[in-house]
Formats: structure tokens, sequence, C-alpha cells
């Protein structure tokens, strides 16, 4: 696998890949991979002739500094994953390699940045909305993998590159689990023992407000049911459960047609801050 701490040697090889036909893919993390970083990876190399992951936790999207200091890191680790399913490149460059100096720029999204994850993250999205663009400029991929995990996050960065003209391919892949559930999460490594035992806590109830919904029990019946059964949970909380319009992220008061709705929740364990989101169409 080729390793590229610095922009300037990979910009030169990304020049050196262009001089034959083939399309180049980019897969953007913070690192500390799981199973499901590794499916972007692997669709990313069944759909593109080059692959590039990108390691780098970005640090101004953070919003909160005990959670960038927490941010589980596990370079070594990452690199055996990565060369054990034939990755070709790999960026994983240092914080002063992306930002020699605090940027000036700043995105905002209106509705898209505000709503779910921007009440609780200010400035998150547009932290993500950066660094993602820096990403873009830097290799000029063909396409790019997001996971459906991030939902929000993927919808931010449609309207990104549609704003902008970034000539990319987005991809939105599924949310890789457990057997129990629970949303594969570079986070899940914080996780005490009991508390991961609670974790799944947040599919299970996206999966029984599906089926409730299904059956045609009204939203706001299933809302004040998910309530009661989170407090029901020691040491679970929750920020969000809501319906939204997939596509606006527009949240909704009634649930009249299940065609292009998606739950999405967020929550705390423990200390551990918690995402999981479900289509009710799939
Ligand atoms: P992160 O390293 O957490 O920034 O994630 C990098 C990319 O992997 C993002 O596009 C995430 O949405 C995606 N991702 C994270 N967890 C999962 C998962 N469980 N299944 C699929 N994709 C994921």
């Amino acid at each position: 696998m080729h390793i590229f701490k610095e922009i300037k040697p990979l910009r030169d090889y990304l020049a050196g890949i262009r001089k034959a036909p083939g399309r180049l893919g980019l897969v953007p993390t913070m690192g500390a991979l799981h199973a499901g970083h590794i499916s972007l990876v692997k669709a990313c190399q069944w759909e593109n002739d080059h692959t590039l992951c990108t390691i780098f936790v970005n640090p101004i999207q953070f919003n909160n500094q005990v959670d960038l200091e927490n941010y589980p890191v596990s370079l070594d680790e990452d690199l055996s994953l990565l060369k054990r399913i034939n990755c070709e490149a790999l960026f994983c460059p240092s914080a002063f390699e992306m930002y020699p100096s605090d940027p000036h720029i700043s995105f905002g999204f209106n509705h898209l940045d505000e709503t779910l994850e921007g009440q609780s993250r200010p400035g998150h999205f547009s932290g993500v909305a950066l660094v993602v663009s820096k990403l873009f400029h830097i290799t000029e991929p063909d396409a790019a993998y997001f996971g459906q995990k991030d939902y929000q996050q993927y919808c931010v960065i449609r309207q990104l590159s549609q704003d902008l003209n970034f000539p990319v391919e987005l991809r939105c892949m599924p949310i890789v689990r457990e057997p129990d559930g629970l949303a594969m999460s570079s986070r899940n490594r914080r996780l005490s023992p009991e508390e991961r035992e609670k974790a799944p806590i947040f599919y299970q109830l996206l999966s029984e407000a599906k089926r409730a919904i299904r059956e045609g029990t009204p939203w706001s019946e299933v809302k004040s049911d998910v309530k009661a059964s989170i407090e029901r949970v020691p040491g679970a909380s929750l920020e969000y459960f809501e319906a939204a319009d997939a596509r606006s992220l527009r949240v909704l008061d009634a649930i009249h047609d299940s065609g292009n709705v998606l739950l999405l929740t967020a929550g705390y364990v423990g200390r551990v801050r918690l995402i999981d989101n479900l289509f009710l169409a799939d």
C-alpha cells in the first residue's frame, strides 16, 4: 500500500495514475477502522480502478474538545486492515499538513446543518464540509464513498458538491452492524462491557418504531413509547428520535407515507454518544 502523509507526493502519485484511463475512488475516514469502513473501501475497489482511503481526525469538526481528545486512534491496526484487503493507497496527513494556519472559511447549509445533529453539534458540519472540500480538491476523485450511518453528513456533502460543482459521484453505503444490531462505530470502542450490552437499545428502538408505524400506530404514540422505553435503561438517554423526509431532512409531525422517510436517533450510553438511523421502507 502506498502511504502518503503529505499533499505534494500524494498529488504527484495521483497525477501518475491519471496518465492512463481509469476511475479513482475516495474513502474519507477518521480511522479506528472497523467493518463499516472496510465495506466502503471494498465497494470503492469494486466500482473503481484505483482506491484511495484517507485517515484524518479532523479537529475542526469537533465542537467538543474532550470528544476530540478521546477520539480513538489505532493507526497500526488500521494499516494492517487496509493492507489485508489490498487497499491501493492511504493518505494520513497531520493536522498541520491540512491546516498550516487556522482556516478562515466556514460553511452554512441552512436547515440541512441546523436540524438533528446540528442542534447539539454547532459548527460540526462546517468542519466536515471544509475537510471534504479540501480532500476533493487535493485528490479530484471520480467517486467518493460515505456511510448511511452519518446520513445527515451525506446530505450536507451532497449539497456541498452540488453548490460547488464538484464532479464527484457520491455513494451512500448501507450501515454495517454488529450481530446484536449495534451500528459499528469507532466510538463503540469507548463503551465499557456493561455499556456495550446496553448500546443496541438505539437500534432496537428504531426497529420497534418502524414495526409500530407499519402497523398503523400514530407517530406521536410511537415517540412517547420510545421515550418510555429508554427511561427503563439505566445509563442510557435520548437526545432526539425523529422521523424525517430523507431528501430535505425536514422533521415530520405525522407519517402518512413511509416512502422516503428515515427514522433518526442520537443518544448516550454512559458518556459515549451514539447515532443510528433506519429507512421506513427498507
Ligand atoms: P468516520 O471514520 O466515523 O468519520 O467514518 C468514515 C465513513 O465511514 C463515514 O462516511 C461513515 O458514515 C462511514 N461509516 C461509519 N460507520 C459505518 C458503519 N457502521 N457502516 C457503514 N459505514 C460507516
